[in-house]
């Protein structure tokens, strides 16, 4: 992702089609004052959080357009019957999380939020980190899943399928 200062972002979400209080609420500074050229570089999604944390807008840019999507989260997937912790797949990276680590989002189509999409995915939604096999999750996640992909290969992955999202959202928040 290209790096993108406070000014560039805010500009970014002035164009966006997003709601009048997300937008004021959108924390910018606490969540991307402490990237670095090479963490820009190497995201490919990114969340602007709200205060809660638990909402905001997913920075998308799988190839050289910013998508600015937003989406509410929520932490932990429980099972139904017995109320335990459930491990998932992220729907986005692949990568296995246990229960407590996982997340479920929904992205929101338009300004209404009447259209919603929901995904399984990490709880911490760092997919571009574990991709890169730099995270703790992404070390466990390659003890449970038998797959001998290299991190290029899980980047692709991650590309493809964040491609396939915007494609399905059929996305009009697009900025070049
Ligand atoms: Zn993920």
């Amino acid at each position: 992702m290209k790096a993108l200062n406070l000014e560039q972002f805010n500009q970014l979400i002035a164009e966006a089609q997003l709601k009048p209080r997300l937008k004021r609420e959108l924390r910018f500074i606490n969540n991307a004052s402490h990237m670095t050229a090479e963490d820009w570089h190497e995201a490919e999604l990114l969340p602007i959080t709200d205060r809660t944390g638990n909402k905001g807008v997913l920075l998308l840019m799988p190839d050289d357009d910013i998508y600015v999507i937003p989406y509410e989260l929520s932490k932990g997937i429980a099972n139904r019957q017995t109320g335990r912790a459930q491990p998932i797949i992220c729907d986005f990276c692949r990568t296995w999380q246990s229960g407590s680590s996982a997340g479920s989002i929904s992205l929101q189509k338009d300004k209404q939020s009447l259209n919603s999409v929901g995904f399984l995915c990490c709880g911490d939604l760092a997919c571009s980190q574990h991709v890169r096999s730099k995270t703790n999750a992404s070390h466990a996640s390659r003890a449970q899943l038998r797959e001998n992909l290299t991190n290029e290969q899980r980047i692709e992955r991650l590309k493809g399928r964040l491609r396939q999202v915007i494609a399905d959202l059929d996305l009009n928040l697009i900025r070049h």
